[in-house]
């Protein structure tokens, strides 16, 4: 276990746990699609916690108007609150420089015993990208991907540049899983905001008197 003081917050809320996931995502805005995710995956893994991982600087968006990291932090604390299962870490938000996953899933791997299991879930459209990803045979090494799919979503893609651009075995460390509630994108509530559609019910009520409250996403031009 890591004793080093800058890990306490998250040493406090992990200290047992031995399977993690870790739920990253630039979440602008958090919503059912990604807890409905969260949940599935934590029971169908049997997770000891799911720990949210909001992007500090997504490093394929530069150039691209993405809410600050305290209101998406705040927006993804608010959402995960009543799940005692969930965490937030600020750990990407806190980290100068782009969000690399590598580096997240290391720090994670010091805060845990040895032999501890880590889930990296995020949506497979990020998945896709994995091999401009930094270190990725590092990643591989160190932690198993869960793609969040909508459905209908084609795998094949996926699945046909991990075998030809990874390494043979990499295609079973990544597992998709379909969730319905993922219809659901932060891009079309955004658009919805922005154009004065209703956005209730697609996120968890705090979130939604969040972005109206802080008059978020009105201008995605
Ligand atoms: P994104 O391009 O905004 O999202 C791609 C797709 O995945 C979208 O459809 C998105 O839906 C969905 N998605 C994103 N996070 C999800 C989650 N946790 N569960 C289910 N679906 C999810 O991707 P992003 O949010 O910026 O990045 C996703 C993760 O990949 C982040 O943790 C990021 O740091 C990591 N990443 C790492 C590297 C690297 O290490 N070099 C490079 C790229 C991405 P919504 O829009 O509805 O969320």
């Amino acid at each position: 276990m890591c004793e080093d003081p800058a890990f306490s917050h998250e040493e406090l809320h992990l200290s047992k746990a031995k399977r993690i996931g870790l739920m990253g995502g630039t979440f602008d805005p958090i919503h059912q699609g990604h807890l409905v995710t969260a949940e599935a995956v934590r029971s169908r893994f049997d997770l000891d916690k799911v720990v949210f991982v909001p992007s500090g600087q997504p490093p394929h968006k530069a150039g691209q108007i993405i809410t600050g990291k305290e209101k998406r932090f705040l927006m993804t604390e608010l959402a995960t609150v009543t799940n005692p299962y969930f965490e937030v870490s600020r750990v990407e938000m806190d980290r100068p420089g782009a969000s690399y996953a590598i580096d997240t899933v290391l720090y994670f791997r010091r805060l845990l015993e040895p032999g501890s299991e880590i889930y990296f879930i995020t949506g497979a459209d990020a998945i896709l990208e994995i091999i401009t990803w930094k270190d990725v045979d590092r990643l591989f090494e160190n932690c198993t991907f869960i793609a969040a799919t909508r459905p209908g979503y084609d795998l094949s893609a996926m699945e046909r540049i991990v075998r030809q651009q990874l390494k043979p075995g990499y295609l079973q460390k990544i597992i998709p899983i379909e969730v319905t509630a993922m219809a659901i994108s932060s891009t079309d509530i955004r658009r919805r905001v922005a154009e004065g559609r209703t956005i209730k019910y697609l996120l968890p009520e705090p979130v939604e008197y969040y972005i109206n409250k802080n008059d978020l996403y009105l201008d995605q031009t």
